[in-house]
C-alpha cells in the first residue's frame, strides 16, 4: 500500500465515524487548541494493537479492522505534504500498542521529531501517551508536543476493569497523569487533556463528574472530553445500546460549571446519580437552592454573579462595570444584557424584584 493510501486509511480509522468515508478531507476537523481553532489531521501510527479492550475497534481479536502500520519517515513526509498544501495546520497522533508501549511511543515521537527537526514544522502537535511508558518517554513526548493526552476511558477502577481488563486507573493512568502535570510545570504553554467513554461501563454521571472535578482541581487537566459510547461490531460490547448524545451534552454543560465556574460535582447533582437531560444545570441548581436567591445585583461579588442562571463571565463583568458607573435600579439599566428575562428571576435591583415583569430589550 502506498504512503498516501496508508495515511488516508489510518486517518479514517482514527475517527471511527469516518471508517467508511472514502474522503480524507472529511476526516480533517477543526480543533480548539492553545493556538486557536486549527484544522487537524487525526492519524494513527498503527492500527495493530496487542491489547483487547472490549469497546475498541482496534482490539487484538477484531479481525475486521485492517492491520496497518506506517513508519515515522513516511508519516512525517505525508503529513508535511498536506501541511504545505494548506489542507491541515496540526496533527493529532495516536496509535494502537504494537510490540511494547515504549516501542510504539518511540515511533510516534520519532514521527514528530522528523517533522520538527528535518522539515522545520512549528505547527500544532497533540500526542497520545501510551499506557505503561516510562517517565523519560513521557518527558520526550511533552518536549515535542503542544498537548499530550492519556485517556482515562472510565471514571473508576471498577468501571475501567469492566471495559478494559488490561488497564488500571490507579496503578498506571492517574500516576502517569500526575507525572505529566509535573513535567508540564516547566512548559506553561502546553497542557494535557483526557477522555471518558460515556455509557460503556455502567458508570453514573456522579462518578464521571467527581472524577473530572478531581482531574481539574488536583491534576490541572485542561479539558475532559466526553465521548458517548457507540457499539462496534465484532467486539464483546457489540450488542450494548449506544449512549444517547443528550447525555454527552449534559455532561459537557455540567463540566463547564465545574471547570470554569467553581461549582462542585456534588452541587450540580444535588444528591442524584444522573443529570437531568436537556436542562440547564445551573438553573436546576438554583431551583434547589432558592434560599440563596434573589441576589442583590448591586452588591454581589463576581463569584456570586456567575452563579446566577443566565449570567456568564462576560455578563458578570459588564454588570460590575455598569454598577461602578451608577447603581442598577431598574431593568432598563440592564438593557442589552443577554438572558435578561431569566436573570431578573434571580436578582433584586436596589431591593426591588422585577422577576415577573415583562421587559423587552
Ligand atoms: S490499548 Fe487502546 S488501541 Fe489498544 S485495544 Fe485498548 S483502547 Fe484500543
Amino acid at each position: 500500500m502506498d504512503r498516501e493510501k496508508k495515511i488516508n486509511l489510518l486517518s479514517r480509522l482514527a475517527l471511527f465515524e469516518c471508517e467508511r468515508s472514502p474522503n480524507l478531507d472529511r476526516c480533517i476537523y477543526d480543533a480548539k487548541t492553545q493556538r486557536g481553532r486549527v484544522p487537524i489531521l487525526k492519524v494513527l501510527q498503527s492500527t495493530y494493537c496487542d491489547r483487547n479492550c472490549d469497546y475498541c475497534v482496534f482490539r487484538r481479536d477484531r479481525e475486521k479492522t485492517p492491520k496497518v502500520y506506517i513508519d515515522p519517515e513516511d508519516l512525517a513526509k505525508g503529513f508535511w505534504e498536506l501541511y504545505t498544501k494548506g489542507r491541515v495546520k496540526g496533527i493529532f497522533l495516536s496509535s494502537g500498542i504494537f510490540i511494547h508501549p515504549e516501542v510504539t511511543m518511540e515511533k510516534m515521537i520519532d514521527t514528530v521529531k522528523i517533522l520538527r527537526d528535518r522539515y522545520g514544522y512549528r505547527g500544532y502537535v497533540h500526542l497520545k501517551i501510551m499506557p505503561g511508558v516510562s517517565v523519560q518517554t513521557v518527558e520526550e513526548a511533552v518536549k515535542v508536543a503542544d498537548r499530550v493526552s492519556i485517556n482515562i476511558e472510565a471514571p473508576t477502577e471498577k468501571r475501567l476493569k469492566a471495559i478494559a481488563k488490561g488497564k488500571s486507573l490507579l496503578g498506571d493512568i492517574i500516576p502517569k497523569m500526575k507525572e505529566v502535570a509535573k513535567i508540564l510545570e516547566s512548559f506553561p504553554a502546553k497542557d494535557q487533556t483526557t477522555q471518558v467513554i460515556v455509557g460503556a461501563g455502567g458508570e453514573t454521571d456522579r462518578e464521571i463528574l467527581k472524577t473530572s472535578e478531581f482531574l481539574y482541581r488536583e491534576i490541572g487537566v485542561k479539558r475532559v472530553y466526553y465521548s458517548p459510547f457507540r457499539p462496534v461490531d465484532g467486539t464483546p460490547m457489540e450488542n450494548l445500546p449506544p449512549c444517547p448524545e443528550a447525555r454527552g451534552r449534559a455532561l459537557y454543560r455540567a463540566d463547564f460549571l465545574i471547570r470554569d465556574y467553581g461549582f462542585t460535582a456534588e452541587e450540580i447533582l444535588g444528591g442524584k446519580d444522573f443529570l437531568e437531560l436537556g436542562k440547564d444545570p445551573k438553573e436546576t441548581w438554583a431551583k434547589r437552592n432558592q434560599d440563596l436567591f434573589p441576589v442583590e445585583i448591586n452588591r454581589a461579588d463576581f463569584e456570586t454573579l456567575i452563579r446566577i442562571p443566565g449570567v456568564g463571565k462576560r455578563t458578570a463583568e459588564e454588570i460590575i462595570r455598569r454598577r461602578l458607573r451608577s447603581a442598577i435600579r431598574k431593568p432598563e439599566d440592564l438593557k442589552g444584557i443577554r438572558n435578561l428575562k431569566k436573570i431578573l428571576r434571580y436578582v433584586t435591583l436596589m431591593g426591588r424584584y422585577y422577576g415577573e415583569v415583562k421587559y423587552s430589550r
